[in-house]
């Protein structure tokens, strides 16, 4: 399939090139016009006006199951099928052997570090450039969240910085497939199997995402997923766990059902786990039927918009999209990432450049910050459970060891696009590209500015 497409895109960007000169639809190209013209941040005329793509999008065909689910009253799982057909519907198209839905991916995330056996006082390895769920979860488990750095060009956790982190409390890496770019695995799998720590990848932005032909999701002990709204799959709220061995999706569904028995997750009494309520609704399973269908569909336009975009960027001085590890088979885009390198570009700082963007009407952002500074981590580490839990000079060589050069770097540098102008068409693509070359002509005016 993956060859196909590329053929295909090959032929297309050659046919299309030939076709443009002989017709004279050169007249298209009219943003070569604007690229001339005066920056609409200082009162030019945009390269863009129309609207983008609207997320989410729902689909008619949910109306009916819906009211006639919420008309029978049974809207909790307890009561009713929905929830477990999308769990048995979300297994068959990752692949894996079992699936438990849950409220959202933090629940997802904390169910299965649980069940693996993360518990107070433990440590895990995480990526820092991510959403901030990825170590609260840690947190919620009154366990450490030790960050090993960031490959820059990948935007992923960067495997050689994980092993001068371990030490005898480490019992978990969490890798992330952040912005839905694949993490480099087999060496985490490797520094995993050889320091016996079990893995739970957070792939709450990757779904249909490929390592060497394995989806995202199924190459740790178990791995999790989130049905946000702003997610390719969305349902408001959700999220999901799945994984191979079936005991363990077991222990999870006892633990996100107030430790009731569940398969061959069973003790000598109605409740013998200690656990909570991290329930999916009916409503919001019924919905994420409906979304499913769209996935596929959406991840190849997602897919082939990102790649176009890319291979146009990276031409522009200053701007260096993302890069893929190796082995990667499959990247799906919740965001489209590149660094905007201040230095090659009049030293115009990142928010002028932001701004400057915006204004010609192309939405952006600046993405992750260096979050582990805003606060949380001193809150967590002052407060007495943790104080109890690690000595004084453990969390003194934590704090010390708080150096993350290549992910602040990344912090400074990042811009983002969310998924949906990823599924708009082909021209779409070129106003970003015109926008962001215009920019790059009239940068002195940006700087005089
Ligand atoms: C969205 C997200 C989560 C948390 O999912 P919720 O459903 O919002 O709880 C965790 N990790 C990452 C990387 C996410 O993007």
């Amino acid at each position: 399939m993956k060859k196909n497409q590329i053929s295909r895109r090959r032929f297309l960007s050659a046919t299309s090139t030939t076709a443009v000169a002989a017709s004279g639809l050169l007249a298209r190209f009219k943003p070569a016009a604007a690229m001339m013209g005066k920056l609409a941040i200082t009162g030019g005329a945009p390269v863009r006006t129309k609207k983008w793509p609207i997320w989410p999008n729902w689909y008619a065909e949910v109306e009916n199951p819906l009211l006639a689910m919420f008309r029978t009253g049974n809207w909790f799982r307890g009561s009713g099928e929905h929830v477990a057909e999308f769990e048995k519907a979300y297994a068959a198209m990752m692949g894996s052997r079992n699936c438990l839905a849950t409220a959202s991916g933090t629940t997802a995330l904390m169910t299965a570090l649980h069940v693996l056996g993360v518990d107070a006082g433990d440590e895990v390895i995480v990526s820092p450039y991510t959403f901030i769920a990825s170590y609260n979860v840690v947190f919620l488990l009154k366990a450490l969240p030790v960050f090993c750095d960031t490959d820059i060009d990948t935007m992923t956790m960067d495997p050689k910085t994980i092993a001068p982190r371990l030490t005898e409390r480490t019992r978990a890496i969490l890798p992330v497939h952040i912005l839905g770019l694949p993490v480099d695995m087999d060496p985490v799998l490797e520094i995993a199997r050889r320091h016996n720590l079990v893995v739970v990848e957070d792939a709450c932005q990757a779904w249909l995402a490929e390592y060497k032909q394995k989806k995202c999701g199924t190459m740790g002990d178990l791995g999790c997923f989130s049905f946000q709204n702003s997610k390719h799959l969305p349902a408001g709220e959700g999220g999901a766990i799945i994984g191979n061995n079936e005991i363990m999706v077991d222990r999870c569904h006892s633990f996100h059902n107030c430790g009731r028995p569940f398969g061959t997750s069973k003790g000598d009494s109605a409740y013998y786990m200690r656990a909570g309520n991290f329930r999916m609704q009916q409503s919001q399973a019924i919905i994420l039927m409906s979304q499913m269908k769209r996935l596929e569909k959406d991840t190849q336009i997602r897919e082939q918009n990102a790649r176009y975009l890319k291979e146009k960027l990276q031409h522009i001085p200053g701007i260096h999209p993302y890069k893929l590890n190796d082995g990667v088979t499959r990247a799906v885009f919740h965001l489209f990432p590149f660094r905007y390198v201040q230095q090659e570009f009049d030293d115009i700082p990142k928010e002028k450049f932001l701004q400057a963007l915006q204004a010609e009407g192309v939405p952006c952002s600046s993405g992750y910050g260096p979050q582990y500074r805003d606060g949380l981590i001193e809150e967590a580490l002052n407060s007495r459970g943790y104080q109890r839990l690690f000595s004084k000079s453990r969390l003194k060589r934590y704090r010390e060891e708080l150096v993350l050069p290549q992910n602040d770097r990344l912090c400074r540098e990042s811009v983002w696009f969310t998924q949906n102008l990823l599924l708009g068409s082909q021209a779409d693509m070129d106003d970003i590209v015109h926008a962001i070359q215009k920019i790059y002509e009239q940068r002195s005016e940006l700087s005089r500015s």
